[in-house]
């Protein structure tokens, strides 16, 4: 018997879980569980983690948690617990599944069976955000090279053992060159050794453009979290709703599985939620401790249910639907075709579903890393930046100098435009003088002198080349 974490979740996350344990027990999945506290209640007795240590110690000690969805009180500074739990335990891939119920759901794409794999770890969600001046406030993106290693491996693994043919790419490196290039890069290089699976990148916004009007062009996509987080939403709700998809959380070490919704609290304790997206997700979680004979079970029984036309509000449809159902009856109705599969949609065989097995990220040699410049951040509010470029200049030294002014980005010095909105935010580029190797002393000179002539400094950012290239992006008009 295994023993896995529990956690029954805020808003619809006990109505859920209650018709996914029935419908486990009914199936004959050999487990037992150990219930952990976490969310709201955790939140709002004054831990703003959302998750206490003993909840913590039963994870770690298990591996394997199955969640409800939880609900984050807005404000007063709580962190994400979704995000921590994924990112402390290494759960470093996302992977949702979602795929066409048709005729029996009502969708526009009748033909669609994406899986969306989506980073977990990095991007934007580190959560690193700084009020920096009155009027600008920044958000740091870390993307690495072994997390983007460890997911597009993962993307390419995946398709090769269920039997995908082609792996799409999302990312939007023709602004973010160095985050979302690396990724893109990375996925070049992963791609290559895979020549049986078809690889291609898009873009996000027209990747996700063309994946809402024909979800049928793609089979597995791999992208940074954000897009990730946003684009999998609308994957399942174009498969009818966002009430069906599972979502894996996938590490080295250990596993979470959970439903892609929230919690719904603006239908929690009605007895109406849909608890697939749940039920989804233990399936998946059955197969990755080796039940895959009661996955197989549950998965076709549920595919037999979605059949009969037994559906919950979200997925009602006058003409395919034959019974109006709340959660408790849709499991209901599960268990009773427990042993029974589709006529129609294909029967799921689940022969091979073990976890992929990936090997440990190879760390790569270190390159050269050479010191060419430093970009220092300034608040100001003078709004003219020739006249901010002219105390600048005052901070020049033996090796340094000021080479350009960005605001936003945007180069506004030299040869600004007077028609560029700037605010009080400054990223000022001093650049290592023409044939001078530059030391590390000279760039805090710069900090100090800025000390000493009265200039607001936020903060610094060293600029670097490896093996020669440079590793910094440049002013935009630059
Ligand atoms: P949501 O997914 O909870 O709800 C969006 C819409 O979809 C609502 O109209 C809801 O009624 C509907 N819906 C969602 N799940 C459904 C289901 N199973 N059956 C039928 N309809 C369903 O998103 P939200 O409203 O943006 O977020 C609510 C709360 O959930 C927030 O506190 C958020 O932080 C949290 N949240 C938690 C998770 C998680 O625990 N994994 C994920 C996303 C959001």
């Amino acid at each position: 018997m295994i023993k896995i974490s529990l956690a029954k979740g805020d808003g619809i996350g006990p109505e859920i879980m209650d018709a996914t344990l029935n419908i486990l027990n009914a199936a004959g999945a050999d487990l037992t569980f150990e219930e952990i506290e976490v969310g709201e209640k955790v939140y709002l007795s004054g831990n703003s983690t959302g998750i206490s240590d003993e909840a913590w110690e039963s994870i770690r000690r298990n591996k394997v948690l199955l969640k409800a969805p939880i609900t984050t009180p807005q404000g007063g500074g709580y962190k994400s617990l979704n995000v921590t739990m994924r990112k402390t335990l290494g759960l470093y891939s996302n992977v949702r599944p979602c795929r066409s119920l048709h005729p029996f759901v009502t969708t526009k794409h009748p033909e669609m069976d994406v899986v969306i794999i989506r980073e977990n770890e990095e991007d934007l969600y580190a959560g690193i955000e700084h009020q920096q001046t009155d009027e600008v406030v920044q958000c740091l993106k870390l993307i690495s090279r072994p997390g983007c290693e460890k997911i597009v491996t993962y993307a390419f693994e995946y398709a090769k053992k269920y039997g995908r043919k082609k792996v799409t790419c999302f990312t939007k490196d023709n602004i973010m060159k160095q985050t979302d290039g690396l990724f893109h890069q990375v996925f070049d290089e992963v791609a290559a050794r895979y020549p049986e699976i078809e690889n291609e990148h898009w873009i996000v916004d027209i990747g996700s453009a063309l994946l809402a009007d024909s979800p049928e062009d793609f089979d597995v996509i791999v992208m940074p979290n954000l897009y990730g987080d946003v684009v999998s939403d609308i994957a399942a709700q174009i498969t009818g709703s966002v009430g069906l998809a599972g979502s894996a959380n996938i590490g080295q070490e250990c596993a979470m599985f959970e439903a892609i919704h929230g919690s719904a609290p603006d239908i929690a304790g009605k007895d109406v939620a849909n608890p697939s997206g749940l039920i989804n997700g233990a399936v998946m979680m059955l197969n990755h401790i080796g039940q895959s004979d009661v996955a197989e079970k549950i998965q076709n029984a549920w595919l037999r249910t979605i059949e009969d036309g037994v559906h919950t509000n979200d997925i009602y449809d006058p003409i395919m639907s034959t019974k109006r159902v709340g959660t408790k009856a849709f499991a209901e109705a599960v268990i009773a075709n427990l042993g029974n599969k589709p006529k129609q949609l294909p029967a799921v065989i689940f022969e091979d579903n073990t976890p992929l097995v990936l090997p440990k990220y190879q760390r790569k040699p270190s390159r050269q890393k050479q010191i060419v410049g430093v970009d220092l951040f300034v608040d100001w509010n003078g709004y003219d930046a020739n006249i901010l470029a002219k105390e600048l200049q005052k901070l020049n030294n033996e090796e340094l100098e000021l080479s350009m002014i960005t605001n936003r980005g945007i180069k506004v010095w030299p040869n600004g435009f007077e028609e560029t909105f700037c605010t009080d935010h400054w990223r000022c580029r001093y650049t290592a003088k023409e044939g001078k190797e530059l030391s590390k002393e000279k760039v805090v000179e710069v900090l100090h002198a800025a000390l000493q002539n009265g200039i607001d400094a936020i903060k610094t950012e060293n600029l670097y080349t490896f093996d020669g290239v440079r590793g910094y992006s440049l002013g935009q008009g630059q």
